[in-house]
């Protein structure tokens, strides 16, 4: 907690909890006398007690300064940092440039967007990460990088939203628009996630791992060695989905008849989930029945369950069996025994775990 006194050589500790310091602060070709006063617990109620002219940057900038103190890990850091903000500061008033308007600028603009919404600044003031929680309180994250050279130029924004949305960009009020049309993008979109959360929630999502807001595919489990993939419209998320099925046939084939059975009575006024439950006539598994590694069960060569971005994918269709392997285990195992037979690109060999005959296509390479 105690602050490197070879960055700063001109603080004096007052007493040896390293809490207490006195001295001066050189910034640019200034010095400033400062006192620090480091609480026990909580780094961003330290108290700075400076002479006037700096209190006055402090002052202005102090919302930013107090933000930097929660992410700060130690006391250095954010010297370094509140050092680099009054720099920049005096750059501008000695000689009023691009570079140091655009940081008060920036700050003029967060400040109508609200510091509450302000997750991240550098140092730099060039990268900007705003929140915004839509009407399920579900918290988004934008990412805004500014053009250092000119405010003019459109920055570079990275969010999670499922279609590519392209935000526009005047010079003034450059990021409370951009915020704003990015807050009003996330309302086209409610719907589905609303959707995919219910999925998230109630089933076992086997892919992605981690879903994030972008993501419109979910493979859900259905037994121990069967999933769909669903890939759902994120304009349209109560539309039927496009649906692949993986795993044994035995299981798969009489979901593709009930699917085909019943695909008239997708009604897009109820939701996803008990649309495709409906249709499947099935119960998806879920948490509160069942546990995730019954469903992920690892490949019977590698014993691995992912492999690269592969999980298993083929099962040998006996019932007793049931064992499932990544495509590119089963089809370099089986290529290698002399019992194994080939036709075109699909190879016809034995289980390893049961020798009833399985059969797997070639991987695409
Ligand atoms: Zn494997
Ligand atoms: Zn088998």
């Amino acid at each position: 907690m105690a602050i490197d006194l070879s960055s700063f050589p001109y603080l004096v500790p007052q007493d040896e909890t390293g809490r207490c310091y006195d001295g001066y602060l050189m910034i640019g070709k200034n010095e400033f006398r400062v006192k620090l006063t480091v609480p026990l617990s909580n780094l961003s109620e330290t108290e700075i007690i400076c002479e006037w002219k700096l209190q006055e940057i402090i002052d202005e900038y102090m919302p930013i300064i107090r933000q930097r103190l929660v992410h700060c890990k130690d006391l250095n850091t954010f010297l370094k940092e509140v050092i680099s903000i009054v720099e920049s500061k005096i750059k501008y008033e000695e000689s009023p440039d691009v570079t140091c308007n655009l940081t008060s600028h920036i700050v003029s603009e967060i400040e109508k967007i609200g510091w509450h919404k302000l997750v991240a600044i550098d140092t730099s003031f060039h990268s900007v990460t705003l929140k915004s929680l839509d009407s399920q309180q579900r918290e988004h994250l934008l990412n805004i990088k500014l053009n250092s050279q000119c405010i003019n130029a459109a920055p570079v924004t990275t969010t999670y939203l499922p279609c590519k949305s392209l935000f526009h960009w005047n010079k003034e009020d450059g990021l409370v628009n951009l915020f704003n049309e990015f807050e009003s993008t996330l309302k086209n979109y409610e719907e589905f996630w609303d959707e995919m959360e219910e999925i998230d929630t109630c089933t076992w999502v086997l892919e992605p791992e981690k879903p994030t807001y972008a993501a419109v595919h979910r493979r859900i489990a259905i037994g121990t060695n069967a999933s769909v993939q669903i890939t759902v419209d994120p304009k349209q998320p109560k539309v039927f989905p496009e649906c692949v099925f993986l795993g044994a046939d035995q299981i798969i084939n009489p979901l593709k008849e009930n699917l085909n059975q019943n695909l008239y009575r997708w009604d897009i006024s109820r939701h996803l989930l008990v649309n495709l439950e409906t249709v499947l006539d099935i119960k998806f598994p879920s948490p509160t029945n069942s546990k995730k590694e019954d469903f992920s069960v690892e490949c019977g060569i590698c014993y691995c369950y992912r492999l690269e971005q592969f999980t298993p994918d083929i099962v040998c269709d006996d019932k007793r069996c049931g064992q499932p392997f990544h495509r590119i285990c089963l089809y370099e195992w089986l290529r290698t025994l002399p019992s194994t037979r080939q036709s075109f690109n699909t190879i016809y060999g034995e289980c390893p775990f049961c020798n009833k005959s399985i059969t797997v296509k070639m991987p695409l390479s």
